[in-house]
């Protein structure tokens, strides 16, 4: 029988009533048998997860002060499950040991972990699965980078031994033994490593939302889902603002040929977004999904005969790297380019960014444009569609909305396009509309 591995995140296992609904969906599917779980999340919008109460509480402990109260309030967290699910265990032994651990500064990671390790205890009891502590088995090298081969064989062997268990997710451990955790978000990671490890047929993420959808719900009213990504588009997405995985949590699985199958713990009837690596299924939108950001910059440099100068792009790129500046996109004319950057990296440099491309270039003309938003329109299937770009500008121009850039990629996955900021939310609609709406 296929392995499905399962990971829940914090606000699917906010409360008792979420860990319920976690075990029905365990439960009606014989081959989740691995289950990797976040630590408790938030109940309420103005909720605290139990991660941030964690660090919190180890702040005040590390300051030598008084961190009982805190530490209450999270043993309150888990014993409020323990009791609404009326389990008989005590996580007494458990507490008096971490709080030891706090007051002796066992380290701010030992500290974080600790939400994920106490919620998996309850739900390995509640579930009847066994406990795996991923101290043992996930494993970073000296310098701190996960080693995936060393992980893999030692939790591929303990996971064998095992018909049904539950993993916390974030963290594993140094070679010295001491905790360490990936970064915030990190579960996605495990859950990843998790099936790779035991070769899993899919790794099912459930979370909050019924997968990726093609835009932004913040500026367009219930945008669809998207039912399928490859890994290369989700990239491109991600790039651009649209969350919903921790980015480390891709490679374990790609590198093994894993789908991921993001789906919503409140709504386990959806289908949810499947990450394949290929797929000949396209997009009946030609488009998969849009995603943007505002916040960018454009350097834009003039120079007769620019294109017959050798070395001149080099030497823009130099002028940035002298001011540690990192640049995103580079969309050239003959005789002009333009560089974008993000605006937060030109703080306090934009004068001596423009000074050192005058010293190396001797350009005609630079300036910088400020207040750019980038928008990405993303799609697999844009390569066999005719027209695509076409669409996406007489949409931009029925909208009367200045394009201030385009960067299309020679792997025809994506359109890039930069418009005023204050033309944003009107460009991603206008995208939106003419590539689904009228195809609804
Ligand atoms: N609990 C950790 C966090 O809040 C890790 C996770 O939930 O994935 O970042």
């Amino acid at each position: 029988m296929e392995t499905k591995v399962v990971k829940f995140g914090g606000s699917s296992l906010a409360d008792a009533g979420q860990y319920r609904k976690v075990k029905d969906i365990i439960l009606a599917d014989p081959a989740r048998r691995f289950v990797v779980a976040s630590a408790p999340g938030k109940r309420y919008s103005d909720d605290t997860k139990v991660t941030d109460m964690l660090y919190g509480c180890y702040a005040i402990a590390v300051k030598g002060e008084d961190f009982s109260l805190s530490f209450s309030a999270i043993e309150e967290r888990f014993n409020g499950i323990i009791r609404d699910l009326g389990l008989s265990i005590s996580l007494d032994k458990e507490f008096a040991a971490i709080k030891n651990a706090f007051a002796h500064r066992a380290g701010r990671d030992y500290a974080a972990s600790r939400g994920e390790y106490l919620g998996s205890l309850i739900l390995a009891e509640f579930l009847g699965f066994d406990f795996v502590d991923p101290a043992q088995y996930i494993k970073f090298d000296e310098q701190g980078a996960f080693d995936l081969d060393t992980t893999r064989a030692l939790l591929g062997e303990r996971l064998a031994a095992s018909e049904h268990a539950v993993i916390p997710g974030f963290y594993g451990s140094m070679p010295n033994d001491t905790i360490k955790t990936f970064s915030r978000g990190g579960s996605d990671v495990t859950g990843s490593i998790v099936a790779n490890a035991v070769n899993a047929a899919v790794y099912e993420n459930w979370t909050d939302v019924s997968g990726f959808l093609i835009a932004n719900p913040k500026i367009i009213d219930n945008p669809l889902p998207i039912t399928t990504i490859t890994y290369k588009e989700l990239r491109e997405l991600a790039y651009m603002g649209a969350t919903v995985l921790h980015e480390d949590a891709i490679f374990p699985v790609r590198r093994a040929g894993i789908p991921i199958n993001i789906r919503n713990t409140n709504a386990p009837g959806d289908r949810g977004t499947f990450i394949v690596s290929e797929t000949a299924e396209t997009s009946p939108y030609t488009i998969t999904g849009i995603a943007g950001k505002k916040g960018f910059s454009v350097i834009q440099i003039e120079k007769d005969m620019m294109n017959a100068e050798i070395g001149f792009g080099r030497n823009v790129l130099r002028a940035l790297e002298k001011n540690n500046v990192a640049f995103e996109h580079m969309p050239s004319g003959i005789d002009t380019m333009s560089v974008i950057v993000s605006s937060e990296s030109l703080i306090g440099k934009e004068k001596a960014v423009i000074d050192e491309i005058t010293f190396r270039c001797h350009p005609d003309k630079i300036e910088i444009d400020n207040s750019i938003a980038l928008i990405a329109v993303v799609g697999r299937g844009m390569r066999k569609t005719r027209g695509t770009a076409g669409r996406i500008f007489s949409a931009l121009a029925h909208a009367r909305i200045n394009v201030r850039m385009i960067d299309q990629g020679s792997s025809e996955l994506n359109v890039i396009i930069g418009v005023d900021e204050c033309d944003f939310e009107q460009a991603v609609r206008a995208i939106y509309d003419i590539f689904v709406l009228t195809r609804c």
